[in-house]
């Protein structure tokens, strides 16, 4: 038999061997990762590993039999270089070849680059690996002032824990306003406010010009309106980049990602795309279906469970609503469904004690959730937005009347 070989062994090529052995697939599966290390959680990189609660040793995502127990052929340190459709094979970097049955592509996304002068200095890191982590840990000890340039999650997190480290921490964001894509304009004030309070300086919708050094080593930032931050450390949140290369080279559609549907299924038999890299159809409770890149822990596991059921002939299509979560300080901010601009924002609670849940309404019905918290309150948001909960405003901002009830 012909083996499910799986490229990328993160969390959504570790969660599709999973879930294919829970569901019974028998045939072999081997998954090839380009890292040396055994497949990690990412979210303690911006979190725990950075604050120096959590070590590296304890961010394994399965125990070290886990792969043995369920005859997974884990390839680490392993780069595929090619993918053959129609010959249904795999290259390695090495030269040597894998001929699939099925091939899922989980290749996840990379950090974007910062295109300015002086973006490789020393002193300038990304965050994306545990090997990036261990750099910017490194770097932080003893470190006066620090830059963390775009204002996304991963930046804000990584700005909490330079502060709580004792740096003085500047968030560059080149939006007027923090999160703007995922956030109105309520929260992201909310949010900016509380990083301020907590002793973040937040310069909005400044750009960066360029990075400069003192003996290779970089020194400080120039800002668009001519100012020179000085600084030790450089910490880049602007984004990421799918690593879409091998399907584009293998002729498999992509559109912002690897185009596949709610099965993870690509425009190529046989092939499925999950996790970061894949543009999946998503249903959202009663927002309907929508075609999304979601770059999170949930939608790497969900869309390879999905992807798994079709390996069993058992087709059971993502149906989920997507969530996800951030921490920042001591906020923990929770995110069910997914927030547009002509949505009713409803606050119930109190934003002033960091307690709260801003909701939105779209036509009468429970559309997205944002809390802040809050994490009864998230939980129960997720079921209300599954089952397209048609609750009154002033119900919903009323903290006397219990949610619960309008939850099936
Ligand atoms: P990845 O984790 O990117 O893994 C893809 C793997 O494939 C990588 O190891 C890559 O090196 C490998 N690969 C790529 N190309 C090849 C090739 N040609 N050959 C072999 N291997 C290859 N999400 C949340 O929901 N909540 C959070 O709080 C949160 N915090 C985060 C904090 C940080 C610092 C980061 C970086 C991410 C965070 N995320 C969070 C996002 C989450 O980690 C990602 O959504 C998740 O890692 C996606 O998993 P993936 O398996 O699709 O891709």
């Amino acid at each position: 038999q012909e083996p499910l070989v799986i490229v990328g062994a993160s969390h959504a090529g570790v969660q599709l061997a999973a879930s294919a052995r829970e569901l019974g697939f028998d045939a072999p599966i081997v998954m090839l990762g380009d890292e040396p290390h055994a497949p990690y959680q990412r979210p303690p990189l911006s979190k725990g590993l950075l604050s120096g609660k959590t070590d590296a040793s304890q961010i394994a995502l399965r125990g070290p039999d886990f792969y043995r127990e369920q005859a997974i052929d884990l390839r680490l340190a392993t780069r595929v270089t090619a993918v053959d459709v129609a010959a249904r094979r795999v290259a390695l970097a090495d030269g040597s070849h894998i001929t699939f049955g099925t091939l899922a592509l989980a290749t996840g996304a990379r950090c974007r680059e910062l295109p300015v002068a002086g973006a490789r200095l020393q002193g300038v890191h990304q965050l994306r690996t545990l090997k990036d982590a261990q750099g910017v840990s490194a770097a932080l000890a003893g470190c006066k002032n620090a830059c963390v340039i775009g204002g996304g999650f991963i930046g804000l997190e990584v700005a909490s824990a330079l502060a709580a480290a004792g740096a003085q921490v500047t968030v560059l964001e080149s939006q007027p306003r923090l999160l703007a894509r995922s956030f109105p304009a309520s929260m992201s004030d909310y949010l900016a406010q509380g990083h301020a309070r907590r002793g973040v300086t937040l310069e909005l919708g400044r750009g960066v010009v360029a990075l400069h050094g003192r003996n290779a080593k970089v020194a400080a930032v120039e800002l668009d309106d001519g100012r020179m931050l000085d600084c030790e450390l450089v910490v880049l949140g602007i984004g990421v980049v799918p690593n879409v290369e091998l399907a584009e080279q293998a002729g498999i559609v992509c559109d912002n990602g690897i185009a596949t549907d709610a099965l993870g299924r690509t425009s190529a038999p046989g092939v499925l795309a999950v996790g970061d890299v894949a543009n999946m159809q998503w249903q959202c409770g009663a927002a309907g279906p929508s075609r999304m890149r979601l770059e999170s822990i949930q939608a790497a596991n969900d869309g390879a469970r999905a992807a798994a059921s079709v390996l069993v002939d058992r087709p059971q299509p993502l149906s989920a609503v997507p969530w996800f979560w951030s921490e920042q300080h001591d906020l923990k901010l929770q995110m069910a469904g997914v927030a547009s601009a002509g949505d009713q924002a409803v606050l119930r609670g109190d934003m002033a004690s960091d307690r709260f849940t801003l909701f939105y309404l779209r036509g009468g019905a429970v559309a997205a959730a944002h809390s802040v918290n809050r994490p009864a309150e998230h939980m129960l948001a997720r079921k209300l937005i599954a089952q397209g909960a048609r609750i009154a405003p002033e119900a919903l901002a009323d903290p006397s009347i219990d949610l619960k009830t309008y939850s099936a």
